[in-house]
């Protein structure tokens, strides 16, 4: 599991020493829990949201508007559930958000760092290696690219959604995913 003590994190810029650390007061764990319960499919999203921060672990956020919300209601339409799933992030800690937006909207999570991405990506790679995976789902351009970089074992087929907050996905889209996407 992910550990702030292996060298891996101590080289990341969101380690609590790093320079894009966040206050500890916003985050109540190591990084995210990686969810690995035997499914052949994986599902891997692009980091935590503030939810998932203070929670632990991926995809839980009860935000309507959230990635998590929607596969939620896609997975009921079929008869799944979260435990039909192995689940991680392509990065495990918070990016954090900006203080603003520019629009004057809430602001969005910030994307997550590239450096980040190539570290949190060693942890990655462990957890295909460590599956058997017929299938990885992947959230967002992020995901993927971390996801192909890791090289993968023969045989695992890749599929893709845009991250759900990038604007390139409808909500009904990601909801009314059909069943074979999702087996
Ligand atoms: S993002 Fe990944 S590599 Fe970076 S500190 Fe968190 S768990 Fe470690």
């Amino acid at each position: 599991m992910p550990t702030y003590n292996s060298t891996i994190c101590r080289q990341c810029p969101y380690h609590p020493g790093g320079p894009l650390a966040l206050p500890p007061t916003t985050r109540a764990h190591q990084p995210l829990a990686i969810e690995q319960r035997g499914s052949d499919v994986l599902i891997v999203a692009r980091a935590p949201g503030v939810d998932e921060w203070e929670d632990g672990h991926p995809l839980i956020s009860p935000n309507p508007q959230s990635a998590a919300h929607r596969l939620r209601k896609s997975w009921l339409r079929i008869g799944k559930n979260r435990q039909d799933y192995d689940i991680t992030n392509a990065v495990l800690c918070y990016p954090g958000k900006p203080p603003s937006s520019p629009d004057g909207k809430p602001p969005r999570d910030n994307p997550p760092d590239a450096v980040a991405l190539v570290q949190c990506r060693h942890w990655l790679q462990g957890t295909i290696n460590s599956g058997r995976y017929r299938k990885i789902v992947t959230l967002g351009d992020e995901a993927r690219a971390a996801v192909v970089a890791c090289g993968l074992p023969s045989g695992v087929n890749v599929v893709s959604v845009p991250h759900p907050s990038s604007g390139r996905l409808f909500n009904s889209a990601l909801v009314e995913c059909p069943r074979s996407f999702w087996t």
